[in-house]
């Protein structure tokens, strides 16, 4: 049997995953409390964000890991710009940094697609908090190189969902930095349900 052995890059501390649990692409190191992944055998810190819960529901309170892809898009055809980066501005321009917010949990493309979606709009008026309230934390199955495709998919798709607005789109897609957000939620019956309030 082939033993995982984590190192935190911070403290140092060894430590293995426990078992039987799925696995989980982003480490939180139980000594110093460090996010980070690992790379080629090592491992490499990643800068954090926690989101505070600001309502009560009769379920679980359960952090839910996005990965929060800065990428900076340039459009280099004409097009209508009202699909994606309408999002952020209602002003059609063709180029920005952009947060994009990406689910890192196993779930169908349809539910990773519409809860990325949703955050992208709402994560950034999420307030953070400095410490974890619950240690309920659901395990990100998502490795941050597959969030980096997945947001420039979700930044394709977007556009191109909406008929008869897109003819052609050329594009530079390019990320400046991914770090993880930990998203409040709370576990009602077996579903998610947003911890935080829309606004
Ligand atoms: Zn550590």
């Amino acid at each position: 049997m082939r033993v995982i052995v984590v190192k935190c890059p911070k403290c140092g501390m060894v430590f293995i995953p426990p078992k039987g649990r799925e696995k989980d692409e982003i480490n939180l190191c139980e000594n110093c409390g460090t996010s980070f992944i690992m790379e080629n055998g090592s491992g490499r810190v990643v800068d954090r964000e926690i989101g505070k819960f600001e309502i009560s529901l009769n379920g679980e309170k359960v952090y839910v890991p996005f990965w929060i892809v800065k990428a900076n898009i340039r459009i280099l055809s004409e097009v209508n710009l009202r699909g994606f980066m309408g999002m952020f501005s209602r002003d059609s321009r063709m180029e920005g940094t952009y947060d994009i917010y990406i689910l890192a949990t196993d779930h169908t493309l349809d539910y990773v697609k519409s809860l990325s979606q949703a955050l992208t709009v709402y994560g950034p008026r999420i307030p953070r908090s400095e410490e974890f309230e619950t240690s309920k934390i659901l395990p990100a199955s998502m490795s941050m190189d597959d969030a980096k495709k997945m947001a420039e998919f979700l930044f394709i798709t977007y556009e191109g969902e909406k008929p008869g607005i897109l003819q052609r789109l050329d594009y530079i897609f390019k990320v400046e930095d991914v770090r993880v957000f930990y998203a409040p939620f709370y576990m009602v019956r077996g579903n998610l349900q947003y911890g935080f309030a829309m606004r």
